[in-house]
């Protein structure tokens, strides 16, 4: 018997743990993806298992096609009667500073990680998807791709291509049945905003605090559902009105 699959990419912490849980609940089988941190993403596994879910890890780093090739291209291979109905592009890393100190490294890393991983990690997966004419794809990006945040010229760069990406590949799978949207991010708890002072930052956020990763899960949740078919090449903020 097939199962309905979701791969989430980075569900070992943060916005992509509760991302997982959300797919869970909504009845897939998840597909973990995560870097380096097992025990975290194993800890993600567990937490579907208790209330009945189900799922497997799914090591590779998003930002080596190499990796994304035998990892997720054997997993599919593997499972020809499972295809991933839901993908969420998840991953993704900051590194910020000024431009004009910025490293090689600093741009590379972060371009790598968050525009190629979608890139590599999407076409894969795309062709299952055109396939059987049914598919979510939803794109976490950042308030930081449409506003532009100084100290992140790479991190914007990497979220803006993401969001151009996503309203032209929209249009490219539409009539097969497949949606592609994102959804954009302000602050939210997670280890990638630890060192920010919620306190101070809070006074020019409307809803007076810094996000949940649950609600940007129940976001994606809803670009994921079925119901949703008629919402594409869409970015949908969720950032407490800080900016629209
Ligand atoms: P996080 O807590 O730092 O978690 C990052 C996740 O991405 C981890 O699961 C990590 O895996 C995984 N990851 C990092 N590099 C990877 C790679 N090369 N290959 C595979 N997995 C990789 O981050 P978060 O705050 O949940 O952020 C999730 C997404 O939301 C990111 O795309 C981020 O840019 C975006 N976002 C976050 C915020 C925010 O305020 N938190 C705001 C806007 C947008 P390991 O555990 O194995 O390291």
């Amino acid at each position: 018997m097939s199962m309905k699959c979701a791969l989430v990419t980075g569900g070992s912490r943060g916005i992509g743990r509760a991302v997982c849980q959300k797919m869970s609940a909504m009845g897939y089988y998840v597909l973990i993806n995560y870097k380096g941190n097992e025990t975290e993403a194993n800890k993600t596994l567990s937490l579907i298992k208790e209330v009945g879910g189900n799922g497997e890890l799914l090591r590779f780093d998003v930002s080596n096609k190499e990796e994304i090739k035998s990892v997720l291209g054997n997993w599919i291979e593997k499972n020809p009667d499972n295809y991933i109905e839901v993908l969420v592009n998840n991953a993704g890393i900051k590194d910020d500073g000024l431009m004009i100190f910025m490293k090689d490294e600093q741009w590379d890393n972060v371009i790598a990680t968050n525009l190629d991983g979608f890139f590599y990690t999407t076409r894969m997966v795309l062709q299952g998807m055109l396939m059987k004419k049914y598919g979510r794809i939803i794109n976490v990006v950042s308030l930081s791709g449409l506003k532009g945040l100084p100290g992140q010229t790479n991190y914007s760069a990497a979220k803006a291509g993401i969001i151009g990406a996503t309203k032209a590949l929209a249009q490219e799978v539409g009539r097969k049945g497949v949606t592609v949207n994102a959804v954009a991010p302000g602050f939210i708890k997670t280890d990638m905003t630890e060192g920010l002072d919620e306190k101070e930052l809070q006074s020019i956020i409307p809803v007076k605090r810094f996000g949940t990763a649950e609600e940007v899960a129940h976001a994606v949740g809803f670009l994921a559902s079925s119901e949703a078919g008629y919402v594409t090449g869409h970015v949908l903020s969720i950032n407490g009105g800080l900016y629209s």
